[in-house]
C-alpha cells in the first residue's frame, strides 16, 4: 500500500499504532467476544473503558481534582451554546460574556452567544484579517462578564495564542479543539475548556468538556438537560447514552500519547515539525504564510502559492505523492497543511521535499 500523509484539518489523522489495535480489538474486545460498539455503556466493560479514558486524560493534562471531565456530544459548535447557558445564569440578566475575536471560530461562538447575553468584543483582529491574536493589555474586558471566550487555536486562519491570559476573578473559557493536547497548558487558569475530539483526540462525535466545579448548577432553565454540565457531572457523562466508541478510540489516543512521553514530549515534537514548516515558507517567495511568528499556529499551518493559478495543480501532483487533504478552507483558499499531534515529522519532511521540487517545476 503506498504511503499517504493526512494533513486533514478535521476529522484528522489518528496515530497509525491506534487505527491498527482498534482494527485488532474491533470484533473482540479483550476476549469478551464483543465490539466495543456493541457494549451496553453500563456494563462492566464499557464503564471500565470509561474511567481509564478519563483518568489518562487527568493524567495527561494535569487536570485538578476540582475540576470535572465531561464526555459530551454536539461538538464545539454545540458548545457555543452549551457553554452560556450553563454559564450566563450565575449573573443577573442578561448578563454580559467578552469575547475576544481572533477568526472564524471565536466569530462562531459569537453569533451564537447572541441568543442567550450580551455580548461584548474585547478585543477583535479584524483590522488585519485576523492573522495575529491581540496583546493582552489592548482587551477592553467588563468588570462583571459571565466569562471571557477565547479560541487558543484559530484552525482556519492558523493564528495560536503563545499565552494564557490572566482575566482576574472573571471566568476564563477556551475553544481548544484544536489545540488541545498539543502543548503544555495549566488547567487552573481555565475556568472551562472544550474540545471536539476530531482534531487531535479522536473521531467525531465526542466532546471533551473540563469545567471547574464552582460552575456547575447554574444553567438557564431552558437548557436542555442533557447538555446541563451539572446533570451530565452527576451522572458521569452517562446522563444519556455517552458516544461509546470515539470515548474508546479516544481512550486508545490518550495510552498511545502516555506511551510516548505525554503532553511534553508531544509539544516538543509539535515545536519542531512547526519549525521546520515555517523556516522553509519563509526561506521561499514561492509561498506565503503571513501570520506573524509569535501567533502563528504549530497545529495548521495555511499558506498561499504566490501564483494561484497554480493551486489545482500543487494539489493534485501532492495527492499523488501521498500528501493529501492539504486544500485550505474555503473560506480563505490557498492551502492549509494541518499537523496534529499524529502527523509525524516525516510527514512534514516529505511535504516540504514536494514543495520545493514543485517550486523548482513550476518557478
Ligand atoms: C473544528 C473546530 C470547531 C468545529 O467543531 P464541531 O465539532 O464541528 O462542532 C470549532 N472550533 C474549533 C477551534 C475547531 O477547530
Amino acid at each position: 500500500m503506498k504511503h499517504v500523509y493526512n494533513f486533514s484539518p478535521g476529522p484528522a489523522a489518528l496515530p497509525k499504532e491506534v487505527i491498527q489495535q482498534a482494527a485488532d480489538e474491533m470484533t473482540n474486545w479483550r476476549g469478551t467476544g464483543l465490539s466495543v460498539m456493541e457494549m451496553s455503556h453500563r456494563g462492566r466493560e464499557f464503564t471500565e473503558i470509561l474511567a481509564t479514558t478519563k483518568r489518562d486524560l487527568r493524567t495527561l493534562m494535569s487536570i485538578p481534582d476540582n475540576y470535572k471531565i465531561l464526555l459530551m456530544q454536539g461538538g464545539a459548535i454545540a458548545e457555543n451554546a452549551i457553554v452560556p447557558m450553563n454559564l450566563v445564569g450565575k449573573k443577573p440578566q442578561p448578563a454580559t460574556i467578552d469575547f475576544v475575536h481572533t477568526g472564524h471560530w471565536s466569530e462562531k461562538s459569537i453569533e451564537e452567544a447572541h441568543k442567550y447575553a450580551k455580548v461584548n468584543v474585547a478585543a477583535s483582529s479584524e483590522d488585519k484579517n485576523f492573522s495575529y491574536v491581540p496583546a493582552r493589555d489592548t482587551w477592553k474586558l467588563t468588570p462583571d462578564a459571565a466569562y471571557v471566550h477565547i479560541c487558543t487555536n484559530e484552525t482556519i486562519g492558523g493564528v495560536e495564542f503563545d499565552f494564557t491570559p490572566d482575566v482576574g476573578d472573571v471566568p476564563l473559557v477556551a475553544d481548544m479543539s484544536s489545540s488541545i493536547l498539543s502543548r503544555e497548558i495549566d488547567v487552573s487558569k481555565f475556568a472551562v475548556i472544550y474540545a471536539g475530539a476530531q482534531k487531535n483526540i479522536g473521531p467525531a462525535g465526542l466532546t471533551i468538556v473540563i469545567v471547574r466545579e464552582d460552575l456547575l448548577g447554574h444553567a438557564l432553565p431552558i437548557c436542555p438537560s442533557a447538555f446541563d454540565w451539572k446533570l451530565v457531572a452527576d451522572h458521569d457523562s452517562m446522563f444519556n447514552t455517552p458516544p461509546t466508541y470515539p470515548i474508546y478510540i479516544a481512550g486508545l489516543v490518550f495510552q498511545h500519547v502516555l506511551r510516548q512521553g505525554g503532553v511534553a514530549a508531544m509539544e516538543k515534537i509539535n515545536i519542531k515539525k512547526a519549525a521546520l514548516a515555517y523556516d522553509y515558507l519563509d526561506s521561499t517567495d514561492f509561498y506565503i504564510n503571513r501570520v506573524p511568528a509569535a501567533n502563528r499556529s504549530r497545529m495548521n499551518v495555511p499558506f498561499f502559492l504566490k501564483d494561484e493559478s497554480l493551486n489545482q495543480k500543487f494539489v493534485a501532483e501532492a495527492e499523488q505523492h501521498g500528501l493529501v487533504q492539504l486544500k485550505g478552507h474555503s473560506s480563505v483558499g490557498g492551502m492549509r497543511a494541518s499537523i496534529y499531534n499524529a502527523m509525524p515529522i516525516e510527514g512534514v519532511q516529505a511535504l516540504i521535499a514536494f514543495m520545493q521540487e514543485f517550486e523548482k517545476k513550476y518557478a
